[in-house]
Order: structure tokens, then sequence, then C-alpha cells
């Protein structure tokens, strides 16, 4: 994992430098590739340093995947349950983005710009060895940074790194936003900008609420709950990264005339947003199952035995409630796990049910996580009874809560998922004028 001050690369650069980095759709073909070089152009007539990080074209990577798969490769989650990692699966599913660095720079040199590709073994882009999910490692940028500040504009590929022995590695799908986060922060760019097929980030799916509004900021915290809950916009370990380096991220459209407004969504440390909201966006999740265990014979290592399991088996689990139950000497348990996570939790329960003493297992999988994300809940109260009172008035049910310094949690029916997400946004005020 890369550490804040670990990286090397010149103190103070020469010139000041922007990350630009661009997706599987706006780079889908070679016309949206001169429409992204157009938009570089227009950026780089701003006078700035710029490195450029790309996908691989849409579909690509996929189709990567699938043949690595076909001969035989693991990778990805495969590699997480411990089937073993190939490195060569690195080498076939992470050949789609050099493609783009080419086209890419190809179609700057036409526009009459000074363009290059830099493939990882180039820079070099160092990561650890963990293959088909690799982390970033320290890097040395001098002579990237130098050739940027000489006017040349850097084509790097995302989502790929290379080990200390020079092997090929990928960091996990989406992970070009991780690369171009990490390049940000080892050039000391003012900024990553992240082109996607969205304008900016959003108070909350406006596929749901049509009165969603684009956030013109959003802290890094906020940032990050909204996307390991389901906004998709940026891959989570990319806003980690961020956080943990400084690098401010703008999420912007890449489908915008280049030139043209184009505000996007700043992703910045708390102390530079001056508008602070108490909660600043409504996210949800249906990929949720909810398990619940009656009758748990108390003892100490209850919870160990099960939990302990659970982690043994690969299962993610997020919520947690235990209650008396009514029988004395007995407790009931309620937790949430990704809805495909729950087969394998209630097997794996299920093996256990004897030694740990477990009366009842109830699994219910359509069930939905609705959450109010905000840093203004820190310092404000009433936020949980504006959400109770929302969701009661709506005759919603709650299954269960989880509270963090700046997310309140609910579980509910999933069928009510749109209706709470409503609610909620118009509760707190965000509906759009
Ligand atoms: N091309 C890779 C993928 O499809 C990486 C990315 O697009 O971020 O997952
Ligand atoms: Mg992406």
């Amino acid at each position: 994992m890369l550490r804040p001050g670990r990286l090397k690369g010149p103190v103070y650069a020469s010139m000041s430098r922007l990350v630009m980095k661009f997706g599987g759709t706006s780079v889908g073909d070679v016309d949206r590739i001169a429409r992204v070089a157009r938009i570089v152009a227009s950026e780089a007539r701003r006078g700035r340093g710029l490195a450029v990080v790309v996908s691989a074209m849409a579909g690509e990577t996929d189709r990567l995947v699938g043949l690595a798969r076909g001969a035989g490769g693991q990778g990805g989650n495969e590699a997480l349950s411990g089937a073993g990692f190939d490195d060569e699966y690195d080498v076939v599913v992470s050949a789609g983005e050099q493609v783009t660095t080419g086209l890419l720079a190809l179609a700057l040199r036409r526009l009459g710009l000074k363009a290059r590709s830099w493939q990882n073994w180039q820079i070099p882009f160092r990561t650890d060895a963990a293959h088909a999910r690799a982390r970033v490692a320290d890097f040395d940028t001098t002579e990237l940074g130098g050739s940027i500040d000489e006017g040349v504009i850097a084509v790097a590929p995302g989502f790929q790194g290379i080990t200390v022995g020079n092997r090929i590695t990928t960091l996990g799908r989406g992970g070009s936003d991780t690369s171009a986060v990490a390049l940000a922060a080892a050039l000391k760019a003012e900024r990553c900008d992240i082109y996607t097929d969205v304008d900016g980030v959003y108070t909350t799916d406006p596929r749901i609420v049509s009165r969603a509004r684009r956030l013109d900021k959003i802290s890094y915290e906020e940032m990050l709950e909204m996307a390991s809950l389901g906004a998709k916009v940026l891959q989570t370990r990319s806003v980690e990264l961020a956080f943990a380096q400084r690098v401010p991220v703008r999420v912007l459209s890449s489908f915008v005339e280049p030139g043209a407004p184009n505000p996007g969504t700043l992703v910045c440390a708390e102390d530079q947003i001056v508008e602070k909201h108490i909660v600043s966006g409504i996210a949800y999740s249906r990929d949720e199952a909810k398990i619940t265990l009656l009758g748990v014979a108390n003892s100490i290592s209850a919870e160990a035995n099960i939990f302990g399991r659970l982690a043994d088996a690969g299962v993610n689990v997020d919520m947690i409630v235990q209650t008396e139950a009514r029988h004395e000497g007995r407790r009931n348990i309620v937790f949430t796990c990704p809805d495909r996570d729950a087969p394998l939790a209630a097997e794996t329960i299920e093996s256990q049910r004897e030694k740990v003493g477990v009366d009842e297992i109830h699994v219910r999988r359509d069930v939905a996580k609705v959450s109010v994300i905000g840093i203004g809940m820190r310092s404000q109260v009433g936020v949980a009874r504006t959400m109770f009172e929302a969701l009661a008035q709506k005759g919603i049910n709650i299954e269960a809560i989880a509270t963090s310094e700046i997310k309140i949690s609910v579980l509910i029916d999933a069928a009510y998922t749109e209706l709470a997400v409503r609610a909620l946004h118009t509760a707190y005020g965000l509906d759009a004028a």
C-alpha cells in the first residue's frame, strides 16, 4: 500500500501538473478517442503538464478475461477464494490498455501535440505481487515527470503495474481510477480529473430520483461511504488512496464538448468544503441478504465461533444486531452479507449449529440497505429521527440499523427501496428546485 510521504519524485515540480483519466466507454472506439484527444488538447492550452491514464476500450477487458479463463487462467474473485492466482492471467487481461495508450498518443499527435505512451515497465509503475488484485507500491516518477515538464503529454495505461521482479500485475476490475490517483500522487499533481459517462457525483441515483442534484464538492470520507454503498462512480480503492495521499479528485463528463462548462464534482478534504450539508447523499444497495439466528446458546465464545467461521469462509459480514431471546440462556443474532454470499453463510452456520447451539436459521434475500451520508452529522442531532420519521410515514419497516460517525444505514424490504430513497431525499432537503 502506498503510504503518504513515501513517493519518490521531485519535491518541487517545475511546473504544475494534472492527471486526466478516461474510462472504457470514453475510449470505446476511435471516434471517441479522437474526442478525448480534443479534450486533452483543450486542457493542454492551459499550460499544465499532463499525464493521461486510459482504460481499455469498452468490453475489451471482459473479452480478455473470457480468453484467459478459457485457457485455464485464474484471476479476480477466483484468486480471492483461494484457488491460487495466476501471473499469466494478468499478462492477458492487461493487454487492452496498451492499445488505447497508443491510439490516444497517435490521436494527440494528429492534433499537433507532443505526446507519447508509457507502458508500466517504462515508468516503472510498481505494485506488489498479488496478481489480479495488486496494490500500488512506491515508485519513482523522475523520468516521467521530466518528460511531462518538457511539454510531452504522457499517456499511461490504467489497471496495471509491474512487480520488482518485472512481472505484470493488475489492480482488480475498475482499477484504472486507482492507477490515475496513484500517478497523480507520485507526480504531485494539482488534481486528478476522472472523466466518465456521468457528469459528477449526485445526491442519489438520478435513475430513481429525478430531482437528484449534482454535488459541487464531497469529502473523501463521504465519497468512500457512497462508493462502498453502491454508488459506483469511482473504484473504492481509488478514493481510499486519494484520501491517504490528499489528492483532489474531480469526477466529470467525457461527453461534454471540449471547452464547454463541465464543473463535475470535486472530491476533496473536508476543510475545503465551506458549505457543509448535514446529509450529502442517499445511497442504496439491493445486493444484501439478512440471516437471522434464533435461540443461540449463551456462551462467551458464540460470536467468535460464528463470525470466525464466516470470515474463514470469506463471507463479508456487514450489519450485526444481537438481542435477548425469549428463552432464558439464549439470544438472537441478525446479520447481513452480500446476497451472493447468503447460501455460503447459511451453510457455514449450519455446519456449526451443533457446536454453537442454534435453534433456527432464517435467510431473507429480498432486503435492501438504504443509507444517509453526511459529515455534518457529526455535529448535528436529530438526523436519525428525520430518517425514522420519514420511513415510518411511508409505512416502511426497519429490520436492522447500523451507524457510523457520518452514516446511518437501515435494512428494509427490497420492494420499498425506491420509495425509501425518494422519501429520504425529500426529508433531508436534497431535492433540486
Ligand atoms: N479495463 C479495466 C476493467 O475493465 C480497468 C478499468 O476500466 O478501470 O476493469
Ligand atoms: Mg470505472
